[in-house]
């Protein structure tokens, strides 16, 4: 599967560069590589990559506004590659379309499970199932038409906002979530604050989906973050 899995590495910094580039090549990607934004803009438009891999600090411009560019007319997914700690520059990426995040210094295993988790993405949208009207993953089916989500073959009893949030989940499943994203598209704007209620109301779905014993976890908490939900087979 990765030998069709084009990769566009955008990265100032040579040894970094150099270092994620031989990891792919040893895990048989193809890649492509970018020093500065524009660069990663033109070879975006000019070679179409399956997965973006984005510095957000580059010399030219900010990563944030590359996610920007980009997304003006593609919907490759990218995962960004942050040197800070603070959570602030991820969500700013996240929130402005970016897929997942990876903090420097990262281990390669991190990195071939970010790429492993995005290309399960990439595969679940050329077929058409994150669109499509009912969704599957492991033991958990949720009928958009219906309203029905039912876990090992038993129906669910989900208040509203715990519905409305599964969807946004499921929907999106792969991609990080940013706090501020789930609580516009579930409580609507003018509730971006309000992660106390987002925590409270994910405990109690999670406690629902994932309180039996044996049960697998499908929500991923990104502290400070969001959530993601992961197709349980990428659970890592
Ligand atoms: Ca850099």
């Amino acid at each position: 599967m990765n030998h069709n899995c084009l990769v566009l590495v955008v990265e100032d910094d040579a040894p970094v560069r150099s270092l994620i580039t031989t990891t792919l090549k040893a895990h048989s990607y193809r890649y492509l590589t970018a020093a500065t934004g524009e660069g990663a803009v033109m070879e975006t438009a000019s070679h179409g990559p399956d997965v973006i891999l984005l510095d957000l600090g580059l010399p030219d411009m900010d990563g944030v506004e590359v996610i920007g560019r980009v997304r003006s007319w593609s919907n490759t997914p990218i995962i960004v590659i942050s040197a800070r700690s603070e959570d602030s520059d991820k969500i700013e990426a996240l929130d402005a379309g970016a897929d997942d995040y990876l903090t420097k210094p990262f281990s390669v295993e991190e990195l071939l499970a970010r790429l492993r988790v995005t290309q399960r993405r990439l595969a679940l949208m050329e077929r058409g199932e994150v669109q499509q009207a009912v969704y599957e993953n492991g033991p958990l089916r949720v009928d958009y038409a219906s309203g029905c989500v039912c876990l090992n073959g038993e129906e669910m009893k989900l208040t509203p906002i715990e519905y409305k949030l599964l969807s946004l989940l499921a929907q999106n499943t792969g991609k990080v979530l940013t706090h501020k994203f789930i609580l516009q598209h579930v409580w609507g704007s003018g509730w971006e604050s309000n992660v106390g209620s987002l925590r409270v109301y994910m405990a109690s779905l999670r406690k629902k989906l994932e309180g039996a014993s044996g049960s697998p976890q499908y929500i991923q908490t990104h502290i400070g973050i969001g959530y993601r939900m992961l197709k349980i087979e990428d659970a890592f």
